[in-house]
């Protein structure tokens, strides 16, 4: 199971991430998690995504791309994964389709995580208030003036994503504003469907698929031979029965008149 959960910071993906990977034994690749992992330890691309990261700005998409195509190639990844914060702009999707491609693999799903971002902004607040009050570390651009330019960012280089994803007939949306169990059985529904989906996809593909060489047969040698037309059954007239009709006939269009009567009698005659 190959999976993109989309949406806004602060939609619930993280959370929604956690119940896939163990409902379907998957990994969950968070590219955010791996740059503040690349910055804690201190590498030259950690350090150089912190400063961007911390503006809320994106990391440049070469960068997050490599990461992405080193990541997918793990064997914990072999079983599928999901994307969570990847891809954030076209062109990163552009290169994971290019990725995939090359490796013969098919996204399965593309969840939209829907938003109402005022309020998405109180509930960002209030868990950053919760991790304070609980003594958590809070991430550096979980505060109200970055968190804006995160949810800019978003609108102007992410949301497209939904389009894109949607004219290829993978993308799925659900109401991130409802309680988490609800969006989880709405993902669900939504996984079963396309499954659903998939599986009467392929049964007919299977029953198109008729070998060339059965095709031509079919063509060239029917299998059974086509059964010659039976006449229709008709008794031999005797001659006697025959003139009686025509004299029969020639009296009806005698009482007639007209065009009509020549034309029938010259019929008649031939037909004697
Ligand atoms: P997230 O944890 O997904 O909210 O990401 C936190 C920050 O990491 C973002 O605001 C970006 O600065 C950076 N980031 C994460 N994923 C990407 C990505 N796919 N492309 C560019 N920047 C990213």
């Amino acid at each position: 199971m190959r999976l993109i959960l989309l949406g806004p910071p602060g939609a619930g993906k993280g959370t929604q991430a956690q119940r896939l990977i163990s409902k379907y034994r998957i990994v969950h690749l968070s590219t955010g998690d791996m740059l503040r992992a690349a910055g804690a330890a201190g590498t030259p691309v950690g350090l150089q995504a912190k400063a961007k990261m911390d503006r809320g700005e994106l990391v440049p998409d070469d960068v997050v791309v490599a990461i992405i195509a080193n990541r997918i190639d793990q064997p914990d990844a072999k079983n599928g994964f999901v994307l969570d914060g990847f891809p954030r702009t076209v062109a990163q999707a552009e290169a994971l389709d290019r990725l995939l491609g090359e490796r013969s693999l098919k996204l399965d799903a593309v969840i939209e995580l829907a938003v109402d971002e005022d309020i998405l902004l109180d509930r960002i607040q209030n868990r950053v208030a919760d991790m304070i009050a609980h003594g958590k570390t809070v991430r550096s651009d979980d505060n109200p003036e970055v968190l804006k330019g995160r949810l800019a960012a978003y609108r102007a280089q992410t949301a497209p994503l939904s389009y894109y994803y949607a004219s290829k007939g993978i993308r799925g949306v659900v109401d991130g504003m409802a309680p988490v169990d609800e969006v989880t059985a709405a993902i669900d529904r939504l996984l079963a469907k396309g499954r659903a989906k998939g599986r009467a996809k392929a049964v007919k593909a299977r029953a198109r698929k008729v070998s060339p060489k059965a095709k031509s047969k079919a063509i060239t040698r029917p299998k059974t031979k086509p059964k010659a037309r039976s006449k229709p059954k008709s008794k031999p007239r005797s001659k006697a029965a025959s003139r009686k009709t025509v004299s029969r006939a020639r009296n009806k269009s005698k009482d007639k008149g007209g065009m009509r009567k020549s034309g029938h009698r010259r019929r008649l005659t031939k037909a004697r």
